[in-house]
């Protein structure tokens, strides 16, 4: 891959079209702590798990970006699609920023490193630089292999049109509780969720790899990403389909890959060896 040309990092200009969209969206998850009904509780719940848990985890991550297994066009599509729903940019977008992010982590050219800040890693860096989110042609080619399929340069394009018809969904069916739950909670905590991979699990918890970044394992992020927070194995076995390496690393998304697996949705589904995990282990005296 070339060397990063987009300077991801400037803070020269404010990305107006973020800053406001984000304003609004967190303004309006306060709104809705105060129209809080158990209905639009379980649809934000399960919103949370199919868009950050399917979305992001199995989808933009493993899949789109590492390309950690293999699956039908189908299910691929309708993982990107749960991603648009995160308010994280479409497909393109996403895996362009992130394969960035692992080529040059912690250094020089990485979109989002605690290193340049504690809060500029968690979501200052976001409101900053030029608006690329729908910029398939600057952005392609760190994702070449999406690029060629028609459904993602539209889907990035126009990412946030699922957003809006599921908005007005929700409106249709369950009234204003459904849809600032639905929508404006679940986003933000969805965001914050995800934003926690970049500042957190690069500042605190354990390391059980020699990675030339500053990577950490963090079990409570994991809690909230349905795995991601195993971000130090990931750092070292990035193409991993599995995170949470041994048991007790609670990885929610390696179970429902190896559940998809068993029922043949998903298969060449890879898992680093012993040997290549012992290989890249720090010695025990250091693993802290
Ligand atoms: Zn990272
Ligand atoms: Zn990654």
């Amino acid at each position: 891959m070339e060397t990063t040309e987009i300077d991801f990092t400037s803070r020269d200009r404010i990305s107006w079209v973020t800053a406001i969209a984000f304003s609004i969206f967190h303004g309006l998850a306060i709104v809705a702590l105060f129209h809080a009904t158990w209905d639009a509780v379980l649809v934000a719940v399960v919103l949370h798990w199919t868009c950050i848990g399917w979305g992001i985890g199995m989808g933009y991550h493993r899949l789109h970006t590492h390309r950690s297994y293999k699956t039908s066009k189908f299910v691929e599509y309708f993982f990107a699609l749960c991603g648009t729903l995160t308010l994280q940019g479409g497909p393109v977008f996403w895996t362009a920023l992130h394969r960035i992010h692992h080529q040059n982590s912690d250094h020089a050219g990485d979109p989002h490193t605690p290193r340049d800040g504690k809060w500029w890693s968690h979501m200052l860096w976001t409101l900053f630089g030029e608006e690329l989110h729908g910029d398939t042609e600057v952005l392609g080619k760190y994702a070449p292999d999406l690029m060629q399929h028609r459904f993602y340069r539209v889907l990035t394009r126009w990412h946030w049109v699922p957003l809006v018809l599921l908005g007005l969904g929700l409106l249709a069916v369950g009234g204003w509780s459904w849809l600032l739950w639905g929508v404006f909670l679940r986003v933000v905590v969805g965001l914050h969720c995800t934003w926690l991979v970049n500042s957190a699990t690069h500042l605190w918890g354990n390391r059980r790899f020699a990675t030339k970044d500053d990577s950490r394992n963090s079990w409570w992020v994991a809690l909230l990403t349905f795995g991601e927070g195993w971000h130090n194995n990931h750092h070292a076995h990035p193409t991993s389909a599995r995170h949470g390496l041994v048991w007790r690393e609670l990885d929610l998304t390696w179970l429902q890959i190896k559940l998809l697996a068993w029922l043949g949705i998903v298969w060449d589904v890879y898992e680093p060896t012993k040997d290549q995990i012992a290989g890249k282990s720090l010695p025990l005296e250091s693993a802290v």
